[in-house]
């Protein structure tokens, strides 16, 4: 029975909070509470990505309102690895975490495949810590400083230690808190140089906006396209994509450097004909580890944030959905369009969309959009639809309103309604062709109207 759980500090490692509640139960044996904590105790204690989350979270119920996906996104490793796995794989891998048995969890993830290493000990920032025991009494293990490729702490830009406590190994059914005695404060050493520390700081900058960003899983080709993208931007490609090889590879170094790249297992030379460099604008199938896209993102679009946030994919009327603009709908200019077929104008070469509601009704208008009013702009009405038709019919032959009044209800030219009322042979109340005929029209041109609800 769980009967207490420490609330996270701030970065915080799901790990690093069991193993403050191990130290708080005052249990003598690790096993007990692995049994408290998970019901079972064979749980392995695992710091990047752990398992067996669903049971922890139903037993953490009374005390914290975790849900189990808040406790896989805040307290893992999993949003450092998920984005850059397809995304069925990265669901698998959710799932295993939250599953009882997650012995596939870092094959899944790529991570026993991949040539960047994992650090062997739990890491801590020398600033961080006395900030910690200041603050709280107490040290913890930051989740951002277990990271691969986290070298610098970003806040504080100074080199991240190892502590005495084995990441992986040593006593797997146990967890063990951070503190003064297995966090050693060594005197610094200067291992890199300080453009590569700039880089290191840079990485880990990124690496904690990643962390604290929801992004969704994507694909290696969403990554590909985008590489390749940037690289013809640069000059690095060919129009057709086709990749300079040898340009790349001096770009490429020229901006990290030698040493900055074997500080994260990804040392690239001229001689491999096949390094991950290249593969990663390739090979559109396979993945990668998270650090060689951080570095690839970094060269070519600066930030991250820039990265993921530019949209490369031309969007002349936004994003869905788009408003119907049937007067008529009961949905009439609330955002219901998902269905928009873009071409080009033959004439202007500008891009017209094709806009259907499923109410039936379909209009153009020529883009792109370049006000918010544009939005509310039709160009020329396909169809008008059934859901239309009827409000015509109810208008005229049920409430017998009158030709303008009719129009003005349906936001529509008084020639469209009579046009209409004739079509679909209503029988209307204003009495005839010529009377109609004889009111002068201050009417908009049919089929180019501009809808200004506000
Ligand atoms: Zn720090
Ligand atoms: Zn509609």
């Amino acid at each position: 029975m769980v009967s207490f759980f420490p609330k996270p500090y701030p970065d915080e490692i799901l790990y690093s909070v069991m193993a403050r509640y191990h130290i708080r139960s005052a249990n003598t044996s690790p096993k007990v509470t692995l049994r408290e904590l998970f019901n079972s105790p064979s749980t392995i204690a695992t710091a990047d990505l752990p398992s067996n989350l669903n049971i922890l979270s139903e037993n953490l119920q009374f005390f914290s309102n975790y849900t189990v996906e808040e406790l896989i996104y805040k307290y893992t490793l999993y949003p450092f690895y998920s984005v850059f796995l397809p995304p069925k794989r990265a669901i698998q891998v959710k799932e295993s975490m939250k599953a009882e048995q997650g012995g596939d969890i870092h094959t899944r993830a790529g991570i026993m495949a991949s040539s960047v290493a994992m650090s062997r000990y739990f890491r801590f920032c020398p600033n961080c810590l006395e900030e910690d025991l200041q603050k709280y009494g107490e040290a913890y293990w930051h989740r951002l400083h277990q990271i691969p490729g986290v070298v610098v702490c970003p806040v504080h830009a100074v080199m991240l230690k190892d502590s005495t406590v084995p990441i992986q190994g040593f006593n797997k059914h146990e967890y063990q808190a951070a503190s003064l005695k297995n966090c050693p404060i060594t005197p610094n050493q200067q291992l890199y140089s300080n453009d590569t520390l700039e880089n290191l700081l840079l990485l880990a900058q990124d690496i904690s906006w990643l962390m604290n960003t929801k992004l969704s899983a994507k694909q290696p080709e969403w990554f590909r396209r985008r590489y390749v993208a940037l690289l013809i931007e640069k000059g690095l490609a060919t129009v057709t994509g086709r990749v300079n090889r040898k340009r790349l590879l001096d770009n490429f170094l020229f901006f990290y450097g030698h040493e900055m790249l074997e500080a994260l297992n990804s040392t690239l030379n001229y001689q491999q004909k096949h390094n991950w460099l290249l593969n990663i604008v390739r090979k559109p199938r396979k993945s990668f580890h998270p650090i060689r896209h951080l570095l690839m993102i970094r060269f070519l679009a600066g930030s991250l944030a820039e990265f993921f946030n530019i949209d490369y994919d031309y969007k002349p009327f936004g994003d869905a959905p788009w408003l119907c603009l049937n007067a008529a709908a009961d949905h009439y200019l609330q955002p219901v369009v998902t269905d928009l077929a873009i071409s080009n104008c033959c004439d202007t070469k500008k891009p017209v969309g094709t806009f259907r509601c499923s109410c039936g009704m379909i209009y153009c208008r020529t883009g792109p959009d370049t006000t918010e009013d544009d939005q509310y702009r039709i160009g020329k009405i396909k169809a008008y639809g059934t859901v239309w038709e009827h409000k015509l019919r109810e208008l005229v032959e049920v409430q017998r309103l009158g030709l303008r009044a009719t129009a003005r209800q349906l936001r529509v030219a008084t020639r469209t309604v009579k046009r209409y009322a004739l079509l679909l042979k209503l029988d209307t109340s204003w009495q005839s062709c010529d009377e109609y005929e004889s009111v002068p029209s201050q009417e908009q041109p049919e089929d180019d109207l501009t809808y200004s609800p506000r």
